[in-house]
């Protein structure tokens, strides 16, 4: 296991910036996604920790050593990537056994070790086949194989299942996250997928432009983001995002009024309400009413688009229980408490 720090760790490639000084420390064994749209970073970093680009400043600690110009073989970690790499020629035992061959581990001690992994990875009786004789879900269990076998101090996976269609991601993210738990070790994952990073990150680095925009873990990310950017990209269907003014402690927006009592007078503001964030109306709860423009059921939730006030169009996701057509008014309760609010000028949270 290891604990990895990136010290103002910078890439460059001519003109382009990659990674902006990036100062990141990942706890030993922990699971830590880089989650970002594309162009961000999130690769860059990868390939820095794993040694297979070369930072233009900075430095990089693997438990305190400084491995910045250690070359790939020695860092002792594994790669797992989208494409899963593996050998076209060489069987699934082969290719699962090549990293302890390289090592020259005596063979009792590779047959034992690719035996162990397969079993874990539910693989065991394709161990005689070749990579075109699988499927893209057992591909990639191939080549985390090859990943566990090397007993690796980090493993670091780049978008590993962007290949595989969505009930095989499911899957294959339930093993991720279970051969996190069994193997202890520290995982540093990469993907635009904000599902795959809630559901697997014990903390998540949102980046954008080669910067890390907020560090946190999922729940933080989601109910408290730093910014517009992080309240933009996560959350599906995305947060409602209304522009206003705070006015005697309350947002404003024509007749649009949420109570907003932190917040200081005359600033100019963004308020955020996610879509889930409304309820039935009740005494405690702020009416929020409109017309209902669009229905889209999807089977656990029917979300609606809402014309609201003051010339608001709203994605809120319908009560329970509740009947809603287009063309008929809706009002809905919200919880203050629930709402963000950001300066419109530096984007940054405030409420
Ligand atoms: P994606 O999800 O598309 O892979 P990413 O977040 O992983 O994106 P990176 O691959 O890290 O992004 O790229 C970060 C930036 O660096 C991008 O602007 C990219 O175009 C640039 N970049 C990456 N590799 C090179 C290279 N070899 N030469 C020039 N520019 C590069």
């Amino acid at each position: 296991m290891a604990t990895i720090v990136c010290e103002a760790l910078t890439k460059r490639y001519g003109a382009v910036t990659a990674l902006d000084a990036l100062d990141l420390t990942i706890a030993h064994g922990e699971f830590m996604v880089l989650l970002g749209p594309s162009g961000c970073g999130k690769t860059t970093t990868l390939n820095l920790i794993a040694g297979l680009e070369e930072a233009s400043e900075g430095r990089l600690l693997f438990d305190g050593r400084d491995v910045t110009w250690l070359p790939p073989h020695r860092r002792e970690v594994a790669m797992v990537f989208q494409s899963y790499a593996l050998y076209p020629n060489k069987t699934v035992f082969e290719n699962i056994a090549f990293p302890l061959r390289l090592r020259r581990t005596p063979r009792a001690g590779i047959e034992r070790a690719v035996r162990a992994a397969a079993e874990q990875l539910e693989i065991a009786h394709l161990l005689d086949r070749r990579p075109h004789q699988l499927s893209g879900g057992q591909r990639q269990r191939v080549a985390l194989g090859r990943a566990i076998v090397r007993n690796p101090a980090a493993f670091l996976m780049d978008e590993p299942l962007s290949n595989l269609d969505a009930a095989l991601r499911l899957s294959m993210r339930s093993l991720i996250k279970r051969l996190h738990h069994q193997l202890r070790a520290t995982f540093v994952y990469v993907t635009h997928d904000q599902a795959e990073a809630m559901t697997l990150a014990d903390r998540i680095a949102v980046m954008r432009g080669g910067l890390i925009q907020q560090l946190d873990t999922p729940e933080g990310i989601y109910e408290r983001p730093a910014n517009l950017f992080v309240a933009g990209f996560l959350g599906s269907p995305p947060i409602n995002l209304i522009e206003g003014r705070i006015e005697d402690g309350a947002f404003r927006r024509a007749e649009l009024r949420l109570p907003a009592p932190r917040a200081e007078p005359g600033r100019e503001v963004v308020l955020g309400l996610r879509p889930e964030d409304v309820e039935a109306p009740a005494p405690h709860l702020v009416p929020l009413a409109g017309r209902v423009e669009l229905v889209s059921p999807l089977g656990s939730d029917t979300y609606a688009e809402v014309s609201g006030p003051a010339g608001t169009s709203l994605t809120l996701r319908v009560p329970k229980g509740w009947r809603v057509r287009e063309g008929e008014g809706i009002e809905v309760g919200v919880d203050p408490a629930r709402l963000h609010l950001f300066d419109r000028a530096t984007e940054r949270r405030i409420a």
